[in-house]
């Protein structure tokens, strides 16, 4: 694809002819950036955003920021204003991970450099730089929880009935989360020590649309009533510190007793101010995954800035993400786990939150 070859991987020379029109001279690139974030109801893109922005702004570049709360047609008419508005950099959280190939192609035609954040931006040749995490590695992590909690090993004859929520299907990452999750429990599966009595064990008919806590909480009632009325029920792996609430929520609906011993080991994703509070008081789920934002808006940052200055910007990975295209060069980051055993130490010493901010969650 021609446009691919001229915008897609060429890094700094198509960046600086970027700004270049029929017979002009190469403009230099001022660093003016749209963010265009997917949602304000989950805590990290809003803290991502504002970081996003004021990192941007430190380094003198205008920026545009806009949430497409969870709709799509939003989020593109917000993308076309800021093509409208002049921006020479997007940073995208996509919303759908299919649907932005004719605002992009728009962007592109206009020299506009796209780096896709934190989601993979599907089907068109108009992605330059991919910032985000290993997301095989987040599943694996949520996974390896219920393993370590339920005492699993390959000697253990014990036997538990665990059940499965993936994220939204239209998000590239849920496939990522739950595959790993899924490699990682597999053995065992296998084994016959762990069962799924619902058997919904695919991508489809586990998945929350839009990541929708209410859909999650929906979905487990339903499980209990279908299949844990005599059985119990180990474990639940979720992918989300949202989809993890609303499963907290169905379990109590159910009379089962956050912190006594037959309430499920529960997994999630995000470090949730609400989230963390469960995990330090016992209350909920048991782990959530960390993935530190603050280096992911850094790393996002650091790209513009590259380009800005004329150089390449740097990635660690050029073969792991294809979105159908081509593989997208990517900084890929590492996800880490969190318990209440280490809370503490990685986001509350590091300064991501406040042990207040913990408390206070509602
Ligand atoms: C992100 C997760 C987030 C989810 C819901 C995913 O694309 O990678 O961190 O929990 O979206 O917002």
């Amino acid at each position: 694809n021609r446009r691919g070859l001229l915008f897609g991987t060429a890094g700094a020379a198509a960046a600086s002819l970027a700004a270049c029109g029929k017979g002009e001279e190469s403009k230099q690139l001022t660093g003016h950036t749209g963010i265009a974030m997917p949602t304000t109801v989950s805590d990290r893109w809003v803290i991502e955003g504002a970081d996003l922005e004021k990192r941007l702004q430190d380094l003198g570049y205008k920026t545009i920021l806009e949430y497409g709360e969870d709709d799509v047609p939003t989020q593109i008419q917000q993308i076309q204003s800021m093509i409208d508005a002049g921006v020479e950099f997007l940073i995208i959280g996509a919303i759908g991970n299919t649907s932005l190939g004719e605002v992009l192609s728009d962007a592109k035609n206009k020299g506009v450099t796209i780096i896709s954040y934190d989601r993979l931006i599907l089907e068109t040749p108009d992605v330059d730089y991919y910032a985000s995490f290993d997301n095989y590695q987040v599943g694996v992590l949520q996974a390896k929880h219920i393993i370590s909690r339920l005492g699993l090993s390959q000697d253990s004859t014990e036997t538990f009935n665990i059940e499965l929520f993936s994220g939204s299907l239209d998000d590239n990452n849920s496939q990522y989360f739950f595959q790993g999750g899924m490699d990682t429990l597999e053995p065992f599966i296998y084994s016959g020590q762990i069962v799924i009595p619902s058997n919904e064990t695919e991508q489809e008919p586990t998945s929350t649309q839009q990541w929708d806590p209410k859909l999650a909480r929906e979905r487990m009632a339903r499980l209990l009533d279908d299949f844990y009325k005599d059985e119990p029920l180990h474990a639940v792996l979720s992918p989300y510190d949202g989809i993890s609430r609303g499963i907290v929520e169905a379990l109590v609906a159910a009379d089962f007793e956050p912190g006594s011993d037959d309430f499920p080991v529960i997994t999630g994703q995000d470090a949730e101010a609400r989230s963390l509070k469960a995990i330090k008081e016992g209350t909920g789920q048991s782990e959530t995954v960390f993935k530190d934002t603050r280096n992911l808006a850094e790393v996002a940052v650091n790209m513009v800035k590259a380009i800005v200055g004329g150089s390449t910007p740097e990635v660690n990975d050029n073969g792991t993400y294809d979105n159908g295209f081509k593989f997208i060069p990517s900084f890929l980051l590492e996800p880490v786990d969190v318990t209440a055993e280490n809370y503490q130490e990685i986001v509350v010493d590091s300064g991501y939150i406040t042990e207040e901010e913990i408390d206070n969650a509602p």
